[in-house]
This record gives structure tokens, sequence and C-alpha cells, in this order.
């Protein structure tokens, strides 16, 4: 059993904390929302707002944020003046490569091992602890890691360095959104031929058109019960987030001096989708866009 603090309790972080309280650890949660805190406390965690956080005896910080200007501001007024030399730092949100790269050195700095550890799976995964998870450390901190990794993720896979476990999610996640748009379009046209979208999604989910994003996130109200579709397209993995990881596989993309048209066409519908005010939305909403006829 180890003393981990969590720090992130939304759609991911949430249920990823209650797999850890689930497996015997003493958890300590904290996160800016109380609702989020008191479903943490409820499964028997402890729990703070952030700036109450005692990171004294804590083995393992675990963070699970939304972008890399909070993971910046959360490592920098609470994680760097408060954790002790030698605890674990695993930085689960998808980030930027600069943040992740500045909080591994401002980390080391202060006798702490940092590691981003990315994860794709969604909240169903998160809560059962299978989740596949994309490392970036030095091969001595994923050594250390190895034990607290296998109880987060199913799968894991360390690409390198610091920051190379983000640039694997940015990669991961630049498919995921072109397959959406690829899907839900398919599933458009099939709408507007006249075809029935339950028969549709069962042809599609036995043949070649079958993926992940068909499986989990299929656009249409009703033919999945369990899709964000069926509950007002509640998330799930909101637009804003699937936004933000396509604009992060862009930057990469420029970086390495690649065209990636696919990946920037994504970027781009997404963009316009969360600029019309749908970013709180799950990405398999943007299908509702695809329904007019031109
Ligand atoms: P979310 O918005 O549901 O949760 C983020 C949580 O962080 C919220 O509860 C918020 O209150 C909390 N928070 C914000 N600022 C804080 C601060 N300063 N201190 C403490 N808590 C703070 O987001 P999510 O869907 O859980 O995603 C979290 C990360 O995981 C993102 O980086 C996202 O890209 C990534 N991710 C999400 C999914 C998914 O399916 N939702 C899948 C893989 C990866």
């Amino acid at each position: 059993m180890s003393k981990i603090a969590f720090i992130g309790l939304g759609v991911m972080g949430l249920p990823m904390a209650k797999n850890l309280v689930a497996r015997g650890h003493d958890v300590h949660g904290a996160d800016l929302s109380g609702t989020a805190r008191a479903q943490l406390a409820e499964a028997g965690a402890k729990v703070c707002e952030p700036e109450q956080l005692d990171l004294a005896g804590i083995e393992i910080i675990v963070t699970m944020l939304p972008s890399g200007a909070i993971v910046k501001s959360v490592f920098s007024d609470i994680i760097l003046p408060r954790a002790e030399p030698g605890t674990l730092v695993v930085d689960c949100s998808s980030i930027d490569l600069d943040t992740t790269k500045q909080i591994a050195k401002d980390g080391a700095a202060k006798g702490l091992i940092v590691l981003d550890s990315p994860v794709s799976g969604g909240p169903e995964a998160a809560g059962s602890g299978k989740l596949s998870l994309m490392v970036g450390a030095t091969p001595e901190a994923f050594e250390k890691a190895k034990d607290i990794l296998s109880q987060i993720g199913a799968k894991m896979s360390l690409f390198g360095d610091n920051g190379a476990g983000q640039v694997a999610k940015a990669c991961h996640n630049m498919i995921v959104g072109i397959t959406a748009l690829g899907v839900y379009e398919g599933f458009a046209l099939a709408k507007a031929c006249g075809l029935d979208a339950a028969q549709f999604y069962e042809l599609c989910n036995g043949a070649a058109a079958q993926s992940w994003v068909l499986h989990n996130r299929c656009p249409e109200p009703g033919v999945v019960p369990a899709a964000p579709a069926s509950h007002d397209y509640a998330p799930g993995f909101a637009a804003g987030l699937m936004s933000k990881d396509l604009g992060l596989a862009q930057a990469a993309a420029k970086s390495a001096n690649l065209d990636t048209p696919f990946g920037a066409e994504a970027a781009s519908r997404f963009a316009k989708f969360c600029a019309d005010g749908n970013a709180a939305y799950d990405f398999s909403a943007i299908f509702r866009t695809m329904q007019t006829n031109a």
C-alpha cells in the first residue's frame, strides 16, 4: 500500500483515484470542485482543496489536469514547495512538450522523480485500471514507477525521455480525431441516404469500418446505450480536450517539419466546433454539424 496524492478528479481523475482506493492505497485527493471531492470521499479517500494538500509522507503524486498551464501552476504552487525529495510524480494529463520538459527539470532539481504518462482509454478503462499508458521518463524512473503504473493501466510503453510520452499521445489522438471525422461522416451519409443507424452500426462493428471510436463513441443517439450520444453528448472526452490534443499534434508536426493535412483538417474542424460554443460536449457531438445538407 502506498500513500498517494491525486490532483485533478474530473471525468478521468475520479475513476482513476477510485481505482487506487479500491486497490488498498491511502489516497489523498484534491480538486477545485467540491462535488468531485465528495464523490472521492464517498469511495473512502481523504480529500481537500488543492491549497490544503499536505504532501508530507506522500510517496506518489498523480496529476490528471486539463491543460499545460494548470499543470504548471499546480507544480509551482503545490508540488515543488511541498513534496519530499524522492517522491514519484506521475503526470497523466495530456499537455504540451515545453511544460512537460520544464516540470521534469524543475522536479529533478528538487529531488523529485517526474514522469509523463498520458493515457488512452477513457473513463471506462480508468475505473478498472485498464488504461494504456504512454510514458516519457529515464529508464531508472520508469523502473521505479512500474508498480503504480501497472495499477493504473493494463498496457504501458516507455517511448523515451521526458516528453516522449506526450509526443506519443499527440500522435495517438491525431489518429482518434481523424478517425472520428471519418466515422461520423459515414454515419451522416448513411442517415441522409435513408439507412437505419442501428443496422448500419451493426454492419460496421463487425466489418472493416470497426474502430474504438465506432464502438465507444457511436454518434447517433440511442444506438449504443452507454455512448455519450445517448446522454445528450455529456463527456466522455470533451471536444475542448480533443481540440487541445489535435493542436498539440499540429505543434509536433511543425517541429518535425512534416505536413499532416488530415490532422490539420481535424484540428481546424474541432477548433471551429469549440469556438461555436460546443467545447464542453463530448467530441462525438461534432456529428450534429454534419447532418445539414450543403
Ligand atoms: P476534466 O475537465 O473532466 O477534469 C479536470 C479536473 O481538474 C476537474 O475536476 C477540475 O476541477 C480539476 N482542476 C482544474 N484545475 C485544477 C487545479 N488547479 N487544482 C486541482 N484540480 C483542478 O478533464 P478529464 O476529461 O478528466 O481530462 C483530464 C486530462 O486527461 C486532460 O489532459 C485530458 O486531455 C486527458 N484525457 C482525457 C480523456 C477522456 O476520455 N476524458 C482520455 C484520455 C486523456
